[in-house]
């Protein structure tokens, strides 16, 4: 199931991207912010990043042939 993180959420901090065994979370430009990107390729879907995003910005997802929209499996708690 694959992993996705919001942009809108995310504030490129860089963390999940120190924390993934596979470097698999590289960080871009989106729009003048700096934002994380999953290269799927890589991700083996550990599920590792989720916990560790301060944002809660990184889930784990399966897309709904029902709905056609995206299921939310597995996400992070808020930290306050
Ligand atoms: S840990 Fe969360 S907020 Fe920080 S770069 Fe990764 S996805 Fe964005
Ligand atoms: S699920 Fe695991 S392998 Fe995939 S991006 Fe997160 S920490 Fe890396």
């Amino acid at each position: 199931m694959p992993i996705i993180i919001n942009k809108e959420e995310c504030e490129g901090c860089g963390t999940c991207t120190t924390i993934c065994p596979k470097s698999a979370i590289v960080l871009e430009e989106v729009d003048g912010s700096v934002v994380a990107e999953v290269v799927s390729e890589l991700c083996d879907e550990c599920c590792e990043c989720i916990e560790f995003c301060l944002r809660s910005a990184i889930k784990q997802v399966l897309w709904s042939s029902w709905e056609h929209g995206l299921l939310i499996m597995n996400e992070g708690r808020k930290h306050e």
